[in-house]
């Protein structure tokens, strides 16, 4: 008898996407596991929403034409250079499945987002880890140098995800300097928004700049849509085609489309949740500071505990304490910011954990 059907073998080896923990039905906690907005949507939103329900019966617009001109709009960009997508974790994907064929390298940081070693290796290709340097952040030389003539695309993450940690201005210039024009360099954004640090490499104009620069931005956390998955790409027009040629059909939703523009009317809302935000990360960053903690210099709405062994049991411990943090085994755990009771609770156990003389930076 000839054996069932099986998907593609190499499957077996996807590593897994853990989502961040969510509360047991019945339970309060504070969710700081998913990088998620605390503040949910607006008035507006929510009403754009009820509204757009009463048509579900019909497809979504599938070249999500009232959005791209939105976003173009308040990016002051051709609409021909945005490309959006179900999240821009599908962004990506459609991006590398564009991109690679078998045997193609795609280089990306080391400890970082965790949907990018699964979306490289569904898409056929070959990831290429380049460990993160001291402090969580990118070795940009390190990564310029694991580019072979196989590689066809390069993941930067910026902020970090989970580190926090921004690339430069400076270093993303003399990187890009180093990455030959035949490869693309995907600038993943999704948490630009909170980004207060000057020095920070501006993604928009570097991809006016550089051809093989493409952005990744989302609605997911600044604008906390999460739940209605919607992000997009930057990039020059004829990569933009090629995304909209490949990506699913109908991709965004009819009531994630009309969210986001609700969301894009009231900029100064969203400008000024993310800024209570940010107030918040900074007020905890120093608390960690005074109880003695080194943590990477965070711009994201997230902070990194280099716990090592200990990840588990203090994310163990801080659900007990009713909150809810993003764990990676044997190495670190991240911590969203989120509601001021939330971020207390975590901050009145990290008091109590010391920091390890292992797990502190070297050098
Ligand atoms: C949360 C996150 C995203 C957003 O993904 P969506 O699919 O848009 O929700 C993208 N990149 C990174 C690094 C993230 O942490």
């Amino acid at each position: 008898m000839a054996p069932a059907f099986r998907f593609r073998a190499d499957l077996a080896s996807l590593p897994v996407y853990v989502p961040g923990q969510r509360p047991p039905a019945g339970m309060a906690a504070y969710k700081l596991s998913s990088n998620e907005n605390p503040y949910p949507p607006s008035a507006a939103v929510i009403s754009a929403v009820v509204d757009a329900a009463a048509d579900l019966n019909r497809y979504p617009d599938m070249a999500a034409g009232g959005l791209v001109a939105a976003l173009a709009d308040m990016l002051a960009l051709d609409p021909e250079r945005i490309a959006v997508g179900n999240g821009s974790v599908a962004v990506l994907e459609t991006v590398l499945r564009a991109a690679c064929v078998p045997g193609d390298e795609v280089v990306y940081p080391w400890r970082s987002f965790e949907a990018y070693p699964i979306a490289i290796q569904v898409a056929g290709a070959t990831g290429v880890p380049v460990p993160l340097a001291e402090g969580g952040r990118h070795d940009l030389p390190a990564m310029a140098a694991a580019i072979t003539d196989r590689t066809r695309a390069v993941l930067v993450c910026s902020p970090n995800n989970p580190t926090g940690t921004v690339v430069s201005e400076e270093e993303m210039r003399s990187f890009l300097a180093a990455v030959p024009r035949e490869v693309l360099v995907v600038i993943d954004e999704a948490y630009v928004d909170f980004v207060t640090d000057d020095d920070a490499g501006d993604g928009l104009a570097l991809a006016a700049e550089f051809k093989n620069v493409l952005l990744l931005r989302t609605f997911s956390k600044a604008y906390g849509l999460a739940g209605l998955r919607v992000g997009y790409a930057i990039a020059r027009p004829r990569l933009v085609r090629g995304l909209r040629a490949t990506a699913t059909p109908f991709g965004v939703n009819a009531l994630g489309q009309v969210a986001a523009q609700a969301a894009l009317r009231e900029a100064d809302d969203v400008a000024a949740r993310c800024a209570r935000i940010v107030t918040e990360r900074e007020r905890v960053l120093a608390s960690l500071r005074e109880a003695g903690w080194q943590v990477p210099r965070t711009e994201a709405n997230f902070y990194w505990l280099d716990l090592g062994r200990r990840s588990l049991t203090f994310a163990r411990e801080a659900a007990t304490s009713g909150a809810l943090v993003r764990a990676f085994d044997g190495d670190g755990v991240r911590v969203s910011i989120g509601e001021r009771e939330g971020n207390d609770a975590v901050l009145e156990l990290v008091t109590r954990w010391q920091q390890t003389p292992a797990a502190l930076p070297t050098a």
